[in-house]
């Protein structure tokens, strides 16, 4: 990964602050041009959001050869990477705050969690968030092609004009249904070999002790697939040993 880091002149260049902000050059940097002052708030920031994070850092997620979404002994092979962002307040903001009642959270610190998946993991959440759309499609089509049919709708409208679309209506409820309880079970089978709740991971277990949540309210955040992880910024520096070997 090329990096351009050539602003020897930056108060930052070198430091371990220089390594965390991990960015791809001094031009994009939040520490560019800025003068010694704003540098040492840019590195309390940071040490700020590294001392809310778990001692050995995010990092192992991504930088193995591994799955990091496998339960259990076995781990299939990393080929792509679930992304998952995590924010934490900045206790530093409430004293400014005052009384916000109707205002949004607003996180202080996200930091992108880069989960490496094998593809066996990714499938499986890939089918759980399609499969309410699949079993709508599924059984709303069915229905549809049923009701199109002119005798069916004919029979139907001999009982009561409206039972056609009735029949439709219920259709879309038994969908929901449907699609609701088989992604119910499904889930609770592919839990048994993948984190399907990323809450469950060791890691975000203890992020979530340190203050850290999901982004998304959702019961059940869905991580985003991508073959190729974030390179650049907070979070996403790999450890020196596996750079080389991560960074093909
Ligand atoms: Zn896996």
């Amino acid at each position: 990964m090329e990096q351009e880091r050539t602003n020897r002149n930056c108060p930052l260049w070198g430091t371990d602050t220089c390594a965390r902000l991990n960015m791809r050059a001094c031009r994009s940097c939040p520490a560019n041009d800025k003068d010694a002052r704003e540098c040492d708030d840019i590195r309390s920031d940071v040490d700020t959001l590294y001392s809310f994070l778990p001692e050995e850092g995010v990092a192992a997620l991504f930088a193995g050869e591994e799955c990091t979404l496998c339960r259990g002994e076995r781990k299939g092979k990393r080929e792509s990477y679930g992304l998952f962002d995590m924010g934490h307040a900045d206790p530093r903001d409430r004293k400014k705050k005052g009384l916000n009642l109707f205002r949004k959270k607003i996180y202080g610190f996200v930091i992108p969690l880069q989960f490496g998946a094998c593809r066996d993991c990714r499938r499986r959440f890939q089918l759980i968030g399609w499969l309410p759309m699949l079993t709508a499609i599924l059984i709303l089509g069915a229905a549809l092609l049923a009701v199109a049919q002119e005798p069916v709708a004919q029979s139907l409208r001999n009982v009561w004009r409206g039972l056609p679309l009735l029949v439709m209506a219920m259709a879309a409820v038994l969908s929901y249904l449907v699609g609701k309880a088989l992604t119910k079970v499904l889930r609770a089978r592919f839990n048994r070999v993948t984190f399907m709740d990323l809450r469950d991971h060791p890691l975000v277990q203890r992020m979530i002790a340190l203050g850290w949540e999901s982004l998304v309210e959702d019961r059940y955040p869905q991580p985003v697939f991508t073959r190729k992880r974030l390179g650049y910024g907070v979070g996403t520096a790999a450890p020196a040993a596996a750079e080389e070997k991560n960074q093909r």
